[in-house]
């Protein structure tokens, strides 16, 4: 699971100029959900190789009354969902009452916390940060997000325990890896690599067929996500037992459909059957994330009626990031006349031409219509990302892509690919070998992409191809 850090801190201590330097993406997700009265800021970062969530929670300044005091509950209430907090300070506007009634208040959180002294270019930082011991929460961590300074052993510390995590699991593969021998690239050594790469694929086969299939139903409030999940159970007769779990934490369903097992993760909170609507759950972003994050499959629910909003365009984004794939779900596609259908249809080839590889379903989750063909395309896609694809198979259709186009000059000198193999699925990935393959111009990239895709059928799933220098 993602770690999730969270940023709290009275307004303008820099909580959005930290943001901004820790999201790789500049598409951050912006909750104005209904049920959330004020912004708050959803991206991913990463620190070496571990991807975490970041939050935004908006400014609090702790002396809130009325209205106000609401919105500071709805803020503080994301410090529920995170892992670590990082409590920020202005290390040049000293101590004040507001930071000392937010220390008050995460003091009884009994969340990990850090106290965060941004600010601190151009100052003695040393002396100016001293006050900041009375708010009891130990070490101070001096940064300045606008320089960037001090922030990288910042979240070396917040996230330490998640960091370590990580270095033994790579440790353990790299220990699996040490026996494979660096290949070399002579022609008539190739044919030799390609079958003990084969070999070593089929040896450490996972069958996947085997596994059930991890869906997620995601989708903004309101779109009929549980509605789909009740229509998909009811017609399955499956047992919804409660979960414990946070607010954070999905519901697991099992069930069964064609003879194949899935898993359903259930962000949106199945209403039990035979209960009047019990209180509606709230709807998390980072409970949406992290069900991306742990699925095979993405199951993307859109409202016809809503026509596609930023908000889904930004889910969208997190679950190609995340390298899932994906089925789209247009809703309540009931009732509607021919004039509007053909309307919605238009908006979508146009907002969504960029995943031409996702398969579009319409359907209303309220009468059924079109639910049970969600699970072909489904299977489809979980398949296409775990299909597996021999080194010879992805070679000859690499060669066949580079005789119907040869790759362009570098530099005087013919980029020239030489083989390819498979490295890892759920997306699949692909590695190309040859000379200069590095110096491949992004148009030639998306060729080989879409080449690959065409000859091996691939539906529902992003492709990574990545190159390495064969010399
Ligand atoms: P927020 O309200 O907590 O999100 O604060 P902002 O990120 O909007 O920052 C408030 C102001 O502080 C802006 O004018 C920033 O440019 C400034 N600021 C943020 N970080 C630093 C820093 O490291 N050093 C200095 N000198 N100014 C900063
Ligand atoms: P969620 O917040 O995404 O779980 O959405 P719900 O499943 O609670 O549905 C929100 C509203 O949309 C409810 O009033 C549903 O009855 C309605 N709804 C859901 N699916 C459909 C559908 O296919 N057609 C129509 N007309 N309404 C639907």
């Amino acid at each position: 699971m993602m770690p999730v850090v969270a940023l709290v801190g009275r307004p303008n201590v820099g909580k959005s100029t930290l943001f901004n330097r820790l999201t790789r993406t500049r598409d951050a997700l912006v909750a104005d959900f209904p049920g959330l009265t004020r912004d708050r800021k959803y991206g991913q970062a990463r620190v070496g190789e571990l991807e975490f969530i970041v939050v935004d929670t908006g400014g609090i300044d702790g002396s809130e009354e009325g209205i106000e005091l609401k919105m500071a509950e709805q803020s503080l209430a994301a410090i529920d969902e995170a892992d670590v907090v990082l409590f920020m300070v202005d290390a040049r506007a000293g101590l004040t009452v507001a930071d000392e009634a937010i220390a008050n208040h995460l003091r009884r959180c009994e969340k990990k916390t850090l106290l965060v002294a941004n600010k601190t270019d151009g100052i003695d930082a040393d002396s100016a940060v001293s006050e900041f011991y009375l708010l009891g929460l130990g070490d101070i961590h001096q940064i300045a997000a606008a320089h960037g300074r001090g922030v990288l052993s910042l979240l070396e510390t917040a996230l330490a325990p998640q960091l370590e995590a990580l270095a033994a699991e790579r440790e353990a593969v790299e220990a699996d890896e040490a026996d494979g021998e660096a290949l070399e690239f002579d022609e008539q050594e190739l044919a030799e690599a390609m079958e003990a790469l084969d070999e070593l694929e089929d040896e450490e086969a996972t069958p996947f067929e085997d596994l059930p299939i991890k869906l997620a139903i995601v989708g903004r409030p309101n779109v009929g996500k549980s509605t789909l999940t009740n229509r998909i159970l009811g017609e399955e007769r499956v047992v919804v037992y409660d979960m414990p779990g946070t607010t954070r934490d999905s519901v697991y369903i099992p069930m069964q459909r064609d003879e194949r097992d899935f898993i359903l993760i259930d962000t949106a909170g199945v209403r039990r059957r035979g209960k009047v609507h019990e209180a509606v759950e709230k709807f998390s972003v980072i409970k949406t994330l992290q069900a991306i994050e742990d699925a095979n499959v993405v199951l993307l629910v859109l409202d016809a009626r809503e026509g596609i909003s930023d908000q889904d365009l930004s889910l969208l984004g997190f679950v190609l990031n995340a390298g899932r794939s994906i089925v789209i779900a247009v809703n309540k596609w009931d009732g509607l006349s021919q004039e509007v259908k053909d309307d919605i249809k238009r908006e979508l080839d146009r907002r969504l031409g960029f995943i031409d590889f996702a398969r579009l379903h319409f359907i209303s989750a309220l009468h059924g219509s079109g639910v049970g063909n969600l699970f072909g395309s489904v299977v489809e896609a979980y398949e296409s990302a775990t299909k597996r694809v021999s080194t010879s198979m992805l070679t000859r259709i690499m060669q066949m892509a580079q005789d119907d186009h040869q790759p362009p000059l570098v530099r005087g000198r013919r980029v020239k690919l030489k083989y390819a193999h498979a490295g890892g699925y759920n997306p699949p990935r692909i590695i190309v070998h040859g000379n200069q393959v590095k110096d491949l111009p992004d148009s030639y990239k998306r060729y080989l992409i879409n080449y690959f895709r065409r000859s091996l059928q691939i539906m529902g799933t992003p492709i990574r191809v990545e190159f390495q220098e064969g010399d």
